[in-house]
């Protein structure tokens, strides 16, 4: 693109398109992206120096196996020439029946039933609408609470927003109008410190007093992501397990970013290997082509609702089951199934753990974690987002921090210079932020 035609899509982006968590119009400008090839975007104009920047992020935990990659887009383009979209109402295709299978055989235990939708946030939605009227359908409407405990995030929507962090996330604003759920506090840090039998004891309490009320528990197994990016021992996970089935309170784990090896099992779930009763997976389903998540749930939660008054679960996305995004969420199944993305996960978490050993000494940085391939620096205040930014991309990285952390969840085919890359770029943006 000429210089001239990049300010001008600058200027129409300003002026009608609205970003993620941003005014309108927007403060800064966004880079240009034209194409994306294996971990790296390719800019309309160089930024610092950079035409091209590797993604630290992913695109937001999606883009595992990389941009353009080959099978990928040749099931897309299989099945583009078939058909890009149907109703979903009355009518059923391969693409979706097939990844539904599929997803059913790899969640753990009797998750078996699959519904399709178009974001996390709205898998988040059907898994909390399930356990609103699983216990409706059972005659006990009074239980629609949710507890979950704080530093977590679920999404943007308002059912979700009620169960994000109420204080440090991004959806404060909204206290007094969304839903009163029930906060526990955020579990110990650390994925190798051992649990505290006194957080879970705490947690116990807690549930069991509001069990009455409860319809079901909420979380993000073993990494808060948005939330804060923590990592907690899956102890934790194990313990809720059995809290949530001595109050008879449903389990729903939101794995739409740890889910599809991130954390180096499978699903974070596997670290613990506890079977929810609903599952929520999202962002890497598609390996980052299309919008596409799913919500899972045994069939004691599907016979629950469909014994009740009103025996159907009503939601019905008019994008739901889309068969591009099916086609393609098979696709990256298929690259996931030889079990590789479990050394290259390993690749990614020790060239992080690696590149980040020093970073723990820098001043301002008050904590470093790593786990599977995700990477954190944390620092003891708010980091300068456009002075992190940029001297990320001057070590050819695109990185997007937030609050006072400085991470990276890099695609799982980067190689051990593109992490080097990646750590370097860390440290550098730690240092300017
Ligand atoms: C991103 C995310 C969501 C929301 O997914 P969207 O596709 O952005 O709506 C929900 N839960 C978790 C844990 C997430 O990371």
């Amino acid at each position: 693109m000429t210089p001239d035609a990049v300010t001008g899509l600058l200027a129409l982006d300003r002026r009608h398109v609205w970003h993620p968590y941003a005014p309108m119009p927007g403060e800064r400008a966004p880079l240009v992206v034209t194409s994306a090839a294996g971990v790296r975007i390719r800019l309309a104009a160089p930024f610092e120096g950079r035409p091209e920047l590797i993604d630290g992020m992913a695109s937001w935990w999606a883009v595992i196996h990389g941009y353009a990659h080959p099978a990928l887009d040749a099931a897309a383009r299989d099945q583009l020439a078939r058909v890009s979209h149907v109703m979903f109402g009355g009518l059923t295709h391969e693409p979706a029946v097939r990844l539904a299978t599929r997803l059913a055989a790899l969640a753990p235990g009797d998750l078996e039933h699959v519904f399709l939708c178009d974001s996390g946030s709205v898998a988040v939605e059907v898994a909390l609408k399930m356990c609103l009227q699983y216990w409706r359908s059972r005659g006990r409407p009074e239980r629609h609470r949710v507890l979950t405990w704080r530093g977590g995030y679920h999404g943007d929507t308002l059912h979700a927003m009620s169960v994000c962090d109420p204080d440090g996330g991004m959806h404060g604003l909204w206290h007094d109008i969304l839903p009163r759920q029930v906060f526990a506090d955020t579990p110990p840090g650390g994925f190798d410190d051992p649990v505290d039998p006194a957080y879970t004891a705490r947690l116990a309490a807690l549930v069991e007093r509001h069990a009455d009320r409860l319809a079901a528990v909420i979380v993000e197994p073993v990494v808060q992501g948005a939330g804060g990016m923590r990592f907690h021992h899956p102890g934790y996970v194990r313990e809720l397990r059995r809290i949530t089935e001595e109050a008879d309170v449903l389990l729903v784990l939101d794995e739409i970013a740890t889910g599809f090896g991130r954390t180096g099992e499978f699903l974070a779930a596997d670290h613990a290997r506890v079977t929810p009763d609903v599952l929520c997976l999202g962002k890497a389903l598609t390996g980052g082509y299309l919008s596409l998540a799913a919500t899972l749930c045994t069939p004691e939660v599907a016979r629950g609702i469909s014994a009740g008054e009103t025996p159907v679960l009503a939601h019905g996305p008019t994008f739901m089951g889309n068969p591009l995004a099916c086609a393609v969420a098979n696709a990256s199944l298929d690259l996931l199934e030889g079990g590789a993305w479990r050394h290259d996960v390993r690749r990614v978490g020790s060239g992080l753990r690696d590149g980040l050993a020093a970073a723990s000494d820098l001043p301002g940085v008050r904590d470093v974690r790593v786990l599977g391939a995700i990477g954190v620096v944390q620092l003891d205040h708010p980091v300068d987002v456009p002075a992190a930014t940029r001297a990320a991309a001057r070590e050819g990285v695109w990185l997007r921090p937030f609050r006072d952390l400085v991470y990276a969840m890099p695609p799982y085919v980067c190689t051990p210079e593109d992490i080097a890359a990646v750590t370097r770029a860390m440290t550098a943006a730690a240092k300017a932020g």
